[in-house]
């Protein structure tokens, strides 16, 4: 479908990567991403990270991080996934969709391999994330998939030392590499960006069904704890059709238990013409979900302390509240359930909550031998 403009130089960094077959025309095909990028000896993808050396596709990023940090895992977000507990975060350089709303471009559409400042080898990775206490570690700012190779590798040294992975991706990957990349993961968050092919089309480049296909997957097929992210954009993704429709197509498909996260956009990239996402558009969008049979949906990016929090889908009590990242309430009990009705709660979930608070504590690898 799609072919690469910039090239690579014989000094660009390279790791072997698997799913690409060569075409009879010369090219090599690109299989990672339904893009299916054909390119020309030297050629990068339109992810920018993969690229055809000497006609085998490379990943150009391995093992170089734009920078890390501890956050807390509801920043992810996660809701559900070991709540309070810190989560050593980074991210690469690239993208394989192309939104025009993008909240972290300068990462994802960063040509410059000089934002890939920090070094570290996946050991180095777990072992920070160990030392610090962190409980996981996430693939996020920019989408794990298009360098899985390096992320599978950190995962790898993680579960060695106890440490979970989680993925925050749109989920825009095809079936094989679909199935190795998640075996390694813990949890994920999906971006379900619209529930339109238009808008898929029109605002990322890209397509929906295949992020519908990761979703049922990774609901049937894995033990991936899986949350869902939707940043509405006024006027976009925000109608009370498309929300409806996209709250049964999520009750049917992956069931009532899974949680969502409506966002707030704030302009950003090449959508500065939209205004930001008012709360009442949010409140909404979790009303017609929860109407729709959802039992956890969340309102996120704005302070909304209802929005926010967890409640027993059989009672109403409050299990979790939440106060931005923040815990303010715990009334689970040890093993997960409504301390009142005694309902289990859908999640992972531990004995008691992490301590981490709202925290972000920037990490510089150097300073960790
Ligand atoms: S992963 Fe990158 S190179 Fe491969 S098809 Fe997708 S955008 Fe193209």
């Amino acid at each position: 479908m799609s072919k690469g403009s910039e090239t690579i130089t014989p000094e660009t960094p390279t790791f072997p990567t698997r799913y690409w077959h060569k075409l009879e025309d010369g090219r090599v095909q690109c299989d990672l991403c339904p893009r299916y990028c054909k390119l020309r000896d030297g050629q990068r993808g339109l992810c920018f990270v993969r690229a055809n050396r000497s006609d085998e596709i490379v990943l150009t990023s391995y093992g170089r991080s734009s920078g890390f940090c501890i956050d807390p895992i509801e920043k992810k977000p996660l809701n559900h996934f070991l709540p309070g507990t810190p989560v050593l975060s980074f991210g690469t350089a690239g993208c394989n969709l192309a939104c025009k709303f993008c909240q972290n471009w300068d990462m994802s559409k960063s040509r410059e391999m000089d934002t890939l400042m920090d070094q570290a080898s996946p050991e180095k990775i777990a072992r920070v994330a160990r030392e610090m206490g962190c409980r996981s570690v996430a693939y996020t700012y920019n989408d794990p998939v298009i360098f899985m190779e390096y992320a599978i590798d950190i995962a790898r040294a993680c579960r060695a030392q106890g440490i979970k992975s989680v993925a925050v991706t749109a989920g825009y990957i095809c079936d094989e590499p679909r199935r190795e990349f998640f075996s390694y993961m813990d949890a994920a968050n999906v971006d379900l960006k619209a529930f339109s092919d238009e808008f898929y089309l029109k605002l990322c480049g890209g397509q929906l069904d295949p992020v519908l296909e990761t979703l049922k997957y990774l609901r049937h097929e894995t033990d991936v704890w899986t949350e869902i992210t939707t940043l509405l954009i006024p006027g976009e993704n925000d109608s009370e059709s498309e929300l409806e429709a996209m709250s049964r197509w999520v009750v049917d498909n992956l069931g009532a238990d899974t949680p969502w996260h409506f966002s707030a956009f704030h302009p950003d990239w090449k959508m500065m013409d939209h205004p930001p996402t008012p709360p009442v558009t949010l409140s909404r969008a979790r009303e017609i979900a929860m109407s729709a049979g959802l039992h956890h949906v969340y309102t996120g990016n704005v302070h909304d302390e209802r929005g926010g929090s967890t409640y027993c889908h059989r009672c109403g009590k409050r299990l979790i509240g939440r106060d931005w990242y923040v815990l303010t309430e715990w009334n689970l009990t040890a093993d997960g359930r409504c301390c009142d009705c005694n309902s289990p709660c859908v999640g992972v979930f531990e004995k008691h909550p992490g301590e981490w608070g709202a925290k972000r504590l920037p990490i510089n690898m150097e300073l960790h031998p």
